[in-house]
């Protein structure tokens, strides 16, 4: 689904990114791992269209997405996820879920100039879907509270459950366990594998966790000093003398 040719991205003189090709297969959950600085948030930054790649290319199934912007990557499906913005953290969990699909309901919530009963019938199906989201998610008691009151681990729900207000069909997670006690990390690694079993999404997780990875992932692909180091299963990984030596070198 993810082809990356040669990738640089470059900081001044340092190569954060430093020739990585990988490829991500359709339906796949696939690892990236690797040690602190190794390049993998800047790669995905990349891809994701948040910075411009200092040379190389990236393709979706097929078609050149280089350096193409966020907002148009979001209506081909690919979507990175971010943090709750601190702006949106005194809007209940359900309203942070409505803003998604390209900030009409921002409009349809505001604008009661025009329009007034299509604004009506929209709001009413992004709430229904919203409320949907949370079902999926385990977190439906949490609609009417306000984003900045959740635990971080419900943060990290509600972040996936953005991806789900609109049809995503490849979605970059970056350390979605950081900092998540272990019950919740096993909610988000469930709704992370129905996701992928139900709906079809390709996942490519960002974690530290081995175990997290272990559970969710198939492919793990391993990068080091802005490369791509190693690819295979996390047996493969762990068992790699390179890989050794690129976590023990930090
Ligand atoms: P990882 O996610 O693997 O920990 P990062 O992609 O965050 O690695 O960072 C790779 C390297 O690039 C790090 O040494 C980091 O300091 C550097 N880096 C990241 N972003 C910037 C930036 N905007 N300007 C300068 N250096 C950066």
């Amino acid at each position: 689904m993810i082809e990356v040719q040669d990738l640089h991205k470059h900081f001044g003189g340092f190569h954060a990114v430093d020739g990585a090709s990988l490829r991500i297969e359709e339906r796949s959950i696939t690892g990236l791992i690797g040690p602190n600085g190794a390049g993998k948030t800047t790669l995905f930054n990349v891809i994701a269209g948040v910075l411009p790649p200092t040379r190389g290319r990236v393709t979706m199934a097929g078609e050149d997405i280089t350096g193409l912007p966020p907002h148009t990557l979001f209506h081909k499906g690919l979507l990175r996820t971010f943090q709750i913005a601190h702006e949106f953290g005194s809007m209940t969990c359900r309203e942070n879920l409505m803003m998604v699909p390209g900030g009409q309901s921002g409009e349809s919530l505001w604008n009661t100039w025009f329009g007034r009963k299509r604004i009506a019938d929209e709001e009413r199906a992004l709430r229904a879907k919203a409320d949907e989201v949370l079902e999926f998610l385990t977190v439906s008691h949490l609609a009417d509270q306000r984003a900045s009151e959740i635990s971080g681990g419900q943060k990290k729900l509600l972040e996936l459950g953005r991806t789900m207000m609109v049809d995503a069909r490849i979605v970059f997670l970056d350390e979605v366990g950081a900092g998540v006690n272990r019950t919740l990390l096993n909610t988000i690694g469930d709704a992370i594998l129905r996701l992928n079993s139900e709906r079809g999404y390709t996942f490519v997780v960002i974690e530290h966790d081995m175990d997290f990875i272990g559970r969710i992932c198939g492919p793990v692909i391993c990068m080091a000093e802005g490369k791509v180091l190693a690819e295979g299963t996390l047996d493969e990984i762990k068992a790699d003398e390179r890989v050794i030596e690129a976590y023990l070198g930090t």
